[in-house]
């Protein structure tokens, strides 16, 4: 009783039913509408078996004219109604199939959009996400295998039962018949033959699953490789360094590849099935001699032998098929575990409940505020190396503060944890004297009007991507996109803000630059209207007009407001109150453009360097 408890619990807990236990919730009408589906699909051949061999019977033996034709009216109606039944049923399994989906799609986007962001962007969960995806969409492995798997075993079961029962009837009239030697030596002849035949499945399917795993690890190289060259993207580059033969090459060497393996598996697969199509035949002949013979000892009508050999033959076939459909589920479960971890990833960002006072959330507070880095030091999940190092750091709250050093010095770093998109890895983050920890998390966010460098648009109406939201203030929007320089160009537009952006979902679309998308990603920040506003790298892609612009109205963006501004160009940084100095995750230097220049140190080589190539412009 306790094994059975523990392999009951087991069983409870098996990926396989977790994830269908997910799916159900999900949409708790796909699995009964599939089995009343699977029911109704495969009812009819046996409707139409046991009714055929009562009408043949009565040819053969009564014919009773008025039990025929009511044999026939119910063989004719029977199935017209199982048609239709199956329509039906039909119509709503396509439904809910695609509500499941669709649902389905919402919960792992879901769970993606809540990650905490230091798992969005570590590289081993994106390689999971990944790995599922793929997985899915080109395989067909974890949860499209085990869903169909699952509604083929409901097919599966529908057989065996019907079969079951019409071979049972048989049984029942062997047995009235009466007891010979021969037929138990058939019968054991039949069971013995079955389970040669099944054993030999499971060993087949073992053989060929390890080929059939190689094919999907190919297709998923194939695929990689083949999303990896964005032609459209990739097209000047491709010309100009004349990188077509290399493409070629590189996808020659994978389709050969994929043909050795393919070849290897169907043959395998052919010698594999050969000796079971063999006993296949020879099982399905022992079943028709069998029941012949009683039929000829008066045991069934003639009428009967289609039936019952059939009845028997869909039998074995369904045991069969059982094991296949095993070695499926078996062979899919660490697709399906894999696709569980994903959901199974905690939430672990400590999140306070604090409120954010108010006076940050509206323009021009009080300045009586200040954020400060107190000995923060941090590494990124997986790597050795301190991204930033013993940072200590502190700014009014309505001052500027600008961020300046090489590549890879540690800047933007720096503001994925002001923004608590990380947390530190030592040390601490205080706003006001309290660890940003400690405030609520959404209002925290709240404070910040981010522009990074890597920012992102959607091919949403322009109004969408300024508001961030469906519901657009047009007002509001249109003076963020002036403010970002970007008036002009909104003019041009065919249908103002609603003018969808890119052309992924209205074939109207627009394309933009580099620079006007900058520009649309400052207008989202001023929309947002935070009272810390963070630029990193604002102008990188604007041309220097557009950029003299956006400096000229820069005292004007930022009023109010605390800003960090991130640049290479520390022309552009002159206007700060501030200026830190990164170096290879540390702040070497901070102080204003002038004591900056007028002391030995990083600022002044970079600026000296940069000087060089401005020299009308910066003296
Ligand atoms: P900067 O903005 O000054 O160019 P970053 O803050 O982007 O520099 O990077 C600082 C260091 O952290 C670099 O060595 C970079 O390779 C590393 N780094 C940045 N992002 C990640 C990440 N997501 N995972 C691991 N290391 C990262």
């Amino acid at each position: 009783m306790k094994q059975f408890k523990e392999k009951f619990e087991a069983y409870r807990k098996s990926p396989n039913i977790r994830a269908l236990k997910m799916w159900h919730d999900l949409c708790p009408q796909y699995f009964p509408l599939n089995a009343a589906d699977a029911l109704f699909q495969n009812l009819s051949p046996y409707f139409t078996l046991w009714f055929s061999a009562e009408i043949i019977n009565e040819l053969l033996g009564q014919r009773d004219r008025m039990r025929l034709i009511v044999l026939v009216l119910i063989t004719v109606l029977g199935n017209l109604a199982i048609s239709v039944f199956s329509q039906i049923l039909n119509r709503a399994c396509n439904h809910a199939n695609v509500l499941l989906n669709q649902r389905e799609e919402a919960a792992f986007v879901r769970k993606t959009l809540t990650l905490d962001y230091q798992d969005l962007e570590s590289p081993d969960i994106r390689q999971l996400r990944r790995k599922i995806t793929e997985n899915e969409r080109i395989n067909g492995y974890g949860r499209n295998q085990l869903i169909s798997t699952v509604c083929w075993g409901m097919e599966e079961m529908v057989h065996f039962i019907l079969s079951l029962l019409l071979s049972m009837e048989m049984f029942v009239k062997i047995f009235r018949t009466g007891f010979s030697i021969w037929a138990l030596g058939f019968c054991v002849l039949l069971v013995a033959a079955f389970a040669l035949h099944t054993f030999l499945i499971s060993v087949a399917l073992q053989k060929i699953s390890s080929l059939a795993d190689d094919i999907g690890q190919n297709m998923l190289d194939k695929n990689r490789v083949e999303g990896g060259i964005d032609v459209y993207n990739m097209g000047k580059d491709i010309r100009l360094y004349r990188q077509a033969g290399l493409i070629l090459k590189i996808k020659r060497k994978l389709y050969d590849a994929y043909t050795e393996v393919n070849r290897k598996f169907y043959t395998k697969q052919y010698l594999n099935d050969a000796p079971l199509f063999a006993i296949g035949y020879f099982i399905e002949g022992l079943v028709y001699a069998f029941v012949a013979l009683y039929s000829l000892m008066g045991a069934w009508g003639i009428g009967s032998i289609v039936k019952y050999s059939r009845s028997i033959k869909n039998l074995w076939n369904s045991v069969a098929m059982f094991f296949n459909i095993k070695s499926y589920i078996e062979g899919n479960t660490r697709f399906i575990e894999e696709y569980l971890s994903y959901f199974d990833l905690p939430n672990r960002m400590y999140l306070g409940k604090i409120p954010v006072e108010k006076q940050f959330l509206c323009d021009g507070g009080d300045n009586e505020y200040e954020m400060e880095f107190q000995n923060v030091s941090f590494r990124y999940p997986g790597s050795e190396e301190y991204a930033l190092k013993n940072i200590n750091i502190k700014f009014q709250v309505g001052s500027r503060l600008a961020v300046v050093g090489q590549n890879g010095s540690g800047k933007t770093t720096f503001i994925k944890l002001m923004c608590r998109l990380y947390d530190p890895t030592e040390g601490e983050i205080l706003l006001n004297g309290v660890n940003i920890q400690k405030y609520d998390y959404a209002e925290y966010l709240q404070l910040f009007s981010v522009v990074f460098q890597d920012f992102r648009l959607f091919s949403f109406p322009l109004g969408q991507n300024v508001a961030a939201s469906e519901t657009v203030d047009s007002d509001l929007a249109k003076r963020a996109l002036e403010q970002a320089g970007f008036s002009q160009r909104l003019k041009e537009m065919p249908a103002g803000l609603e003018t969808c952006l890119y052309k992924d979902f209205d074939e109207n679309g627009v394309e933009i630059s580099g620079g006007e998308a900058q520009k649309i990603a400052l207008a989202r920040a001023l929309y947002k209207g935070s009272p810390f506003m963070i630029l990193d790298e604002p102008t990188a892609a604007l041309d220097p007009i557009a950029e003299f612009e956006i400096y000229q109205s820069f005292d004007n963006i930022v009023k109010g407001k605390t800003a960090v501004y991130i640049s290479h160009r520390l022309s552009s940084c002159r206007f700060c109150d501030r200026i830190a100095v990164f170096d290879r995750g540390r702040i070497v230097q901070t102080g204003t453009h002038e004591t900056l220049c007028g002391v030995e140190g990083k600022y002044r080589d970079l600026w000296t360097a940069q000087a060089q190539y401005y020299v009308g412009e910066e003296q």
